[in-house]
């Protein structure tokens, strides 16, 4: 009978136990050997190093933080979140590279979609994924209300320092997004009918997926790709999708290979899903 007992007792240590390293979130603790150490192997057998550096962009008074993340070897690609309300992508992206390795980029302005700053007094607003190309800069100024032409430059020339810096060593980018699924914003906005129709030069939509997942990409070779593997997909029309000044319309008039991931809010093992079946698009293009 008492070796029944002091059986069930460790038994009973043990679900405890266990269930404790199940929540072990290893991303938000400082990954020093010593932790690495204590992780248990079941949980995460990959736990790598992440480099971190913080990298900074002046816009008028205003410091924009970039944090870059990089686990293992550099790789062709960079992923990039510009919008700092969008955050289940954020965590999808920093799973993917303790899984594969790479570099991911984080944009960090005060949490809102928009960046904020002041010139000469003045307040000013932009959408950070409007201010790749010139004429999208304006757009996105007067869009919230206030523009100027030093405004303008200002907006323009930490744009393309922003992309300098994070495009330096990559071949190329995926965009990391995450959406509501509304009616005005899901995979159908891109098919025939839709809100975009005019920006996509063709959509796969499957039924086995939300339609406020799927891909956004600028090559025919990344399309096929996805259509292929089932998962939903956008073919930008690069020669007459409308300047709204994204990188998706930079990358195509630049011809830099582009993908965003768009997931809807919330949809981490999807994202996470969708990021994994990614990956073989890099020793695809490694070989070449
Ligand atoms: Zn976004």
């Amino acid at each position: 009978m008492l070796k029944l007992t002091i059986l069930l007792l460790l038994s009973i240590s043990a679900i405890f136990w266990w269930r404790h390293t199940q929540s072990w979130n290893f991303w938000h603790t400082n990954p020093t050997p010593t932790l690495q150490a204590k992780a248990p192997k079941n949980v995460s057998p990959s736990l790598k190093e992440i480099k971190e550096e913080i990298w900074e962009f002046p816009l008028g008074d205003k410091v924009v933080k970039a944090v870059m993340y990089q686990v293992g070897d550099y790789k062709q690609e960079v992923y990039f979140n510009m919008h700092d309300n969008e955050n289940t992508c954020v965590d999808a992206t920093k799973q993917i590279i303790q899984e594969f390795g790479g570099r991911f980029v984080e944009l960090q302005h005060g949490g809102a979609r928009e960046i904020s700053f002041r010139i000469n007094g003045v307040l000013y607003k932009v959408d950070p994924n409007r201010i790749y190309t010139y004429k999208g800069v304006e757009a996105t100024l007067r869009n919230y209300g206030s523009y100027s032409a030093e405004a303008h430059e200002a907006v323009y020339q930490f744009g393309q320092a922003l992309i300098a810096k994070i495009l330096a060593d990559a071949q190329m980018v995926v965009a990391m997004h995450n959406n509501f699924n509304t009616k005005t914003f899901s995979v159908y906005s891109f098919a025939t009918g839709g809100v975009f129709d005019v920006d996509a030069s063709d959509t796969f939509i499957t039924n086995t997926m939300g339609s406020g997942d799927f891909f956004y990409v600028t090559t025919e070779q990344f399309f096929k790709f996805f259509k292929e593997k089932n998962i939903n997909a956008v073919l930008q029309d690069n020669s007459n999708v409308t300047d709204d000044g994204s990188l998706a319309v930079y990358c195509g008039q630049q011809n830099i290979p582009y993908i965003n991931c768009e997931a809807e809010h919330g949809h981490l093992t999807q994202q996470v899903e969708m990021l994994r079946a990614m990956q073989p698009l890099w020793a695809t293009k490694n070989q070449k």
